[in-house]
């Protein structure tokens, strides 16, 4: 089996150094493999979106030397598959309608079940609730190793429809990934909390669970993101050459000084090893360390 990986963008601003190594790791992970790497961007939350940040993401992974191997999908062409999975879960009462505002909702952020058993009198639906079980989940991140969570505990009964009308996060992601036949996802640490989520809609979908691997995010002294800045510069003030090098610095690959971006890409490609990666959600990283 051909493995397929993806780099899913949300177009809220620039290509920064966090979401560059999502892009760099899913791409090794998949070309080092001879698998095919997609780009889906998640265009589904227009309150967020900046208005042309989506062309110029692409621009900067084709900047970067990175081609997706299929054309590039966009969530907001398909509303009608979320909308239709949405309808599923609800007609086979494994989702339910709740007519709760933020407000009602604790401060642990675990939904206490309210609507779980029927609207109450005087409530009026809103947004749509998966029912989770009060069992563990388990996936085995090919980074992280074994994660095992209860959702019960954790989250509660999670949205999978928002109030404005708009598919959620976590159920979006998980029928584009079916959709797109991926065999693996390889992203930041930060979204290692939501992979319960997802798994649990893949098993009650029906679909398959890809391989996970989460990188750790890298941090400065202060635990603070990397964001547009590495360090103290700005990554568009440095050449893509600069930025790559400090991406497989930052996945713990090693990174010899070879002088173009053609001739770096065919080594990383070549000696790309996922194992390397340490096991952390987090890692300060000083930017001469490249150097
Ligand atoms: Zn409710």
């Amino acid at each position: 089996m051909v493995s397929i990986g993806r780099f899913a963008p949300s177009p809220t601003g620039d290509l920064h150094f966090g979401s560059l190594l999502a892009a760099v790791a899913s791409y090794l992970q998949a070309k080092s493999c001879g698998g095919q790497w997609l780009v889906r961007i998640e265009d589904i939350d227009p309150p967020r979106e900046v208005p042309g940040s989506a062309a110029g993401i692409l621009q900067d992974l084709e900047r970067f030397g990175m081609h997706p191997d299929r054309e590039v999908l966009y969530q907001s062409t398909r509303t009608g598959a979320y909308e239709l999975a949405i309808n599923k879960l609800l007609d086979s009462g494994l989702a339910y309608w709740c007519g709760c505002s933020r407000s009602e909702i604790p401060a642990s952020g675990i939904y206490p079940g309210t609507c779980r058993y029927g609207l109450p009198p005087g409530k009026t639906a809103r947004s749509v609730r998966l029912r989770v079980s009060d069992k563990i989940i388990r996936f085995n991140d090919a980074i992280q190793g074994l994660v095992a969570e209860n959702l019960a505990e954790t989250v509660g009964d999670f949205v999978i429809k928002r109030a404005d009308g708009v598919a959620a996060y976590q159920l979006a992601v998980v029928v584009d990934d079916a959709f797109q036949g991926i065999t693996e996802v390889v992203r930041g640490a930060d979204l290692l909390d939501s992979t319960a989520r997802q798994v649990y809609l893949q098993q009650l979908m029906g679909f398959k669970t890809p391989l996970y691997a989460h990188h750790p995010v890298i941090t400065d002294a202060k635990g603070r993101k990397l964001g547009k800045r590495y360090g103290s510069d700005p990554i568009t003030s440095l050449s893509p050459l600069q930025v790559l090098r400090r991406a497989l610095v930052a996945l713990a690959q090693p990174c010899p000084a070879l002088a173009g971006m053609d001739e770096l890409w065919h080594w990383a490609l070549r000696n790309w090893q996922l194992s390397r990666i340490p096991a952390v959600r987090e890692l300060i990283l000083n930017p001469s360390d490249s150097e």
